[in-house]
């Protein structure tokens, strides 16, 4: 799922509406329609609760908290939209250099190796 609108588009602009769209449908699917949420607008920044029609005119107005991309307060389990595109490889990077360390002491001759 794509949520660059949140910190590259401007407020009316068509792929933010679309975005925040998105955002709306993600919170009806999760919230009953008469359920406050917090506002992930630039203003609230999630420490408001507000009605789901006045968060999403806020939204429209003040613009979408651009560090939200992950939508945790929304029902979202923190790392849901993540895909390996998106994510540096770290671990794997990490991984491979314990591993070449490992393979280079496992390779010294042994007489580097005496006590
Ligand atoms: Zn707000």
């Amino acid at each position: 799922m794509d949520r660059s609108w949140i910190y590259k588009s401007l407020p009316f602009d068509p792929v933010y509406i679309a975005g925040v769209d998105q955002f709306m449908q993600h919170v009806r699917s999760r919230f009953r329609a008469d359920d406050k949420i917090k506002c992930p607008c630039r203003q609230c920044l999630n420490r408001k609760e507000k009605s789901q029609a006045d968060v999403e005119e806020d939204i429209y107005i003040n613009g979408f908290c651009r560090w939200y991309t992950s939508w945790i307060h929304h029902g979202e389990v923190d790392g849901e939209i993540q895909d390996e595109n998106e994510q540096p490889p770290l671990m794997k990077i990490f991984y491979g250099m314990k591993m070449t360390s490992y393979m280079m002491k496992m390779s010294s001759p042994p007489f580097m190796m005496k006590d």
